[in-house]
């Protein structure tokens, strides 16, 4: 179905969208800015060969709604927007092109930082610095802050930790067992942090060499891919692709929390509604994986993996807090999420136009 964009806009809350096009590279590159309430707004750049230009606007409206949750959620002094480029990133991709995206992030001044995502790399980011300082997730060499998987299990381990403790009463990783769906940059570094705390960890993964590698390492014991949601493990976490928390898998986890680093987990919410019906504890996603992003923000103020570490540390009482507005409101801890991001805006919105 066609968008009737300002309508959108509208309805989800979007300041501005904007189309650049550059024939001389091919360029065709949409930039949503959601909210600049708290800050300018981070989005990754996703490089995909969209169908239809629908296909492009409507990923790229949805992923800055979100980012504007996360970034406040995460207490961040960023607001939320995405850019999509419509192509192959196998082979449209040129230095040409990259600049181009360079230039017209520029040109939005303090109201947009672009970042690395799907279809988009580390190199990609340098050759956009060539144009803009309006860009995070560069290189090392130039102040960057690298893989930032590590810190997105880091900071999924402190929310389990907070999950543990709202449903055991103690944070012990050690006495919990986990199931680890997918052992790529963010499943592989929680299974490590996990064996380290001396934890029994169940992995699985569509890569069946991936899975070798990671149970000969880290001797943890390889689920085959579809039977992950059966195992009877304290905690599912999921850190491959989204949707696994569907109509089809709720009735079928044996776990007591679902806790893990991927995006967009829910099918629906009402599938974390029915999680919780069954006495599951569902850690809200874009809570539990903003170590990535928090890292990502520490570039702005000069790169240090130290203030990395404390800041990611913060997602344990951002959990304790979702659970304690969930409890108090009767409310799921999705929407306990909702509200908490939605309070933050509105309040620190008030202070900056004061
Ligand atoms: P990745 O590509 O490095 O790893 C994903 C792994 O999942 C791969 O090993 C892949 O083989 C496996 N996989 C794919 N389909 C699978 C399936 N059906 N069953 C089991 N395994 C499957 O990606 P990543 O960077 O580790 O990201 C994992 C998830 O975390 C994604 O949802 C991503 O959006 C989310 N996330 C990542 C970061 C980050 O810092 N990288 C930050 C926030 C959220």
């Amino acid at each position: 179905m066609h968008i009737n964009l300002l309508e959108a806009m509208n309805e989800q809350g979007h300041e501005q969208i904007v189309h650049f096009s550059d024939s001389g590279s091919a360029l065709k590159c949409i930039v949503a800015i959601h909210s600049t309430v708290l800050g300018p707004a981070i989005g990754g750049l996703r490089m995909w060969p969209y169908a239809a230009e629908d296909d492009a606007l409507r990923d790229v409206l949805k992923g800055s709604r979100a980012m504007t949750y996360k970034a406040a959620l995460a207490g961040l002094n960023l607001g939320g927007g995405k850019a999509v480029l419509i192509g192959n990133p196998e082979s449209d991709k040129s230095e040409a092109l990259l600049r181009a995206v360079g230039r017209f992030v520029g040109s939005l001044g303090n109201r947009f930082i672009v970042a690395e995502d799907v279809g988009t790399t580390v190199d990609d980011m340098d050759c956009i610095r060539e144009e803009t300082d309006r860009v995070l997730g560069v290189h090392p060499a130039h102040g960057g802050s690298g893989d930032p998987s590590p810190f997105t299990a880091l900071g999924t381990l402190h929310g389990i930790r907070a999950c543990l403790e709202h449903r055991f009463g103690h944070e012990d990783l050690g006495r919990a067992s986990y199931a680890v769906q997918g052992v790529g940059g963010v499943g592989y570094h929680l299974v490590q942090l996990l064996r380290a705390a001396g934890a029994k960890v169940f992995v699985a993964d569509i890569n069946q060499e991936r899975v070798e590698q990671v149970v000969d390492e880290t001797r943890t014991e390889a689920v085959p891919m579809h039977q992950i949601y059966d195992v009877d493990a304290t905690v599912f976490a999921p850190c491959a692709m989204g949707g696994v928390i569907n109509e089809d898998t709720v009735p079928r986890l044996r776990c007591q929390i679902v806790a893990g680093g991927a995006n967009n987990q829910l099918e629906s919410n009402e599938c974390a509604t029915q999680l919780e019906a069954r006495g599951i504890l569902y850690a809200p996603d874009y809570a539990i994986n903003a170590g990535g992003l928090m890292n990502l923000a520490v570039e702005l103020e000069g790169y240090s993996e130290e203030r990395a570490r404390h800041r990611v540390a913060a997602i344990g009482p951002i959990m304790r807090r979702i659970f304690e507005r969930a409890a108090r409101d009767a409310i799921p801890s999705w929407q306990a999420a909702d509200r908490l991001a939605e309070e933050r805006i509105q309040s620190i919105g008030r202070i900056r136009r004061a």
